[in-house]
């Protein structure tokens, strides 16, 4: 019995306004606010007829504190679901708790303007600090711990795949199978072929600054940084097959190696064909993925914004993308003091999400741990005030829900491990 406001109407926002309409009982009234209205209103039109949950549409810009704050305090929801763009998560955060109300994202804070001197300087304090250099990092929402604490209010960060239901595997993991997690390794696939030479599956802008950054993961204690692409790996992904995948930074390493004691490596690896990376090392040599504005014509022009606009729209995948995704953890580490290792995972099918929903599996797998998250915290199974991940929770009922909205998982003992 709740009622939730889900700020923008891309493609993750697509399949988690899906799945609360058919999760009802949770999710009695929501409210999709975004940017272009007539994209809320067009889902809205689209799903009213097949659903109980009361849909109710809004125009805001979520860059603008007052205007966010004022639509929550006129709406009244239990919690906000940010799934616009990680630029929004401080701003968003910030209306949230001027209006009392929970707040819920998949993906941590970047700054949109990485030139701005002030942001810089405290980046370039953390790089030396830390030791990687990626644009986002969980210190700018970890320093809201108070307020929401204070406020009795919780903020759920980062409930999509990975990080999300990766996180919540290693709290599974832990929970039930071992005593000492010693390795973890998040190995994310996507099998699936769109048919065109170069496409990303979620926000171009978001996706090419993530995999184009230098790689970096956890060990012993610190942080070790490595050119892009530079640690290249094979495995071979149930239902999927054999694939390259390599070594990335991402969010999720951060929170664990702080949350997680005594594990003494996490790495992710995420899989690219060689066709992908060779249009981005182009793109990358040729200046495209810069954030930084250009004169063009008398008018200022952002690279990597261009070439979103040139780059198909992720939401239009659906339809022609065909293979499957295989996203999960394998862990090793101690049970009853005998050394133990374990793979958990998720095979979901392109095809069969674009039956259900009318998206690409890489939406479907953020999106749907996005609508369970936003369960989670509104039926108060999670719901503690401050700023958590998803590996600080109970993970029982995340894993149940998984299994009853469209993400099964596997449990494999002994699974061969990468080197
Ligand atoms: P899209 O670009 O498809 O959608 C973003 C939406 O946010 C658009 O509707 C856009 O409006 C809206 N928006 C952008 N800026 C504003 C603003 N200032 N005010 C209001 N609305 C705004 O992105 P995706 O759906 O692909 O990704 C959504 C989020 O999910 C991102 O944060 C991404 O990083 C995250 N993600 C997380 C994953 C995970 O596993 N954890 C995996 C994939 C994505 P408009 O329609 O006008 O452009």
């Amino acid at each position: 019995m709740s009622r939730l406001m889900i700020i923008g109407c891309g493609g993750v926002a697509s399949v988690a306004v899906h799945k609360c309409c058919q999760n009802s009982e949770v999710f009695e009234e929501i409210m999709i606010a975004s940017r272009t209205v007539s994209k809320c209103d067009a889902l809205k039109e689209k799903l009213a007829p097949t659903t109980k949950t009361k849909i109710t549409t809004a125009q805001v810009d979520a860059d603008n504190v007052e205007e966010l704050t004022a639509l929550i305090k006129s709406y009244k929801p239990d919690a906000v679901l940010n799934v616009a763009l990680p630029y929004q998560d401080l701003t968003i955060m910030d209306a949230c708790l001027a209006a009392g109300v929970h707040y819920i994202d998949t993906a941590n804070y970047e700054a949109e303007n990485t030139e701005d001197p002030q942001w810089r300087a405290v980046y370039e304090e953390r790089c030396k600090r830390l030791g990687f250099t990626a644009y986002f990092d969980y210190s700018w929402q970890w320093a809201y711990q108070k307020k929401f604490e204070k406020a009795g209010l919780t903020a759920l960060l980062g409930t999509g795949f990975d990080p999300g239901v990766t996180s919540v595997f290693v709290a599974y993991a832990q929970k039930h199978y071992f005593d000492e997690i010693h390795t973890i390794d998040i190995l994310d696939c996507n099998g699936g072929d769109h048919g065109y030479p170069f496409a990303t599956n979620f926000n171009p802008e978001i996706n090419l600054r993530e995999v184009s950054a230098p790689g970096s993961y956890w060990e012993n204690g610190k942080w070790v940084e490595i050119p892009a692409m530079s640690i290249k790996r094979e495995y071979n992904f149930a239902e999927v097959g054999q694939k390259d995948m390599y070594l990335l930074h991402h969010e999720e390493i951060e929170a664990l190696a702080k949350n997680i004691p005594g594990v003494k490596r996490i790495r992710f690896f995420m899989t690219f064909g060689q066709s992908y990376l060779t249009h981005m090392k182009c793109l990358e040599n040729v200046g495209m993925l810069s954030t930084v504005p250009v004169d063009f014509n008398g008018q200022q022009i952002v690279p990597i914004q261009f070439l979103r606009r040139l780059l198909p729209d992720p939401a239009s995948l659906g339809p022609r993308t065909v293979g499957k995704t295989n996203i999960g953890c394998i862990f090793t580490g101690i049970k009853d003091g005998k050394e133990k290792t374990l793979y958990i995972y998720n095979v979901c099918d392109h095809q069969e999400c674009y039956k259900e929903v009318e998206s690409q599996a890489i939406s479907y797998t953020t999106g749907v741990p996005a609508m369970i998250g936003s369960m989670m915290v509104v039926s108060g199974l999670w719901k503690k005030p401050g700023v958590f991940t998803t590996d600080e929770f109970d993970p029982d009922p995340y894993m149940e829900a998984l299994n009853r909205w469209g993400l099964p998982w596997v449990v494999e003992e002994n699974p061969v491990l990468v080197d």
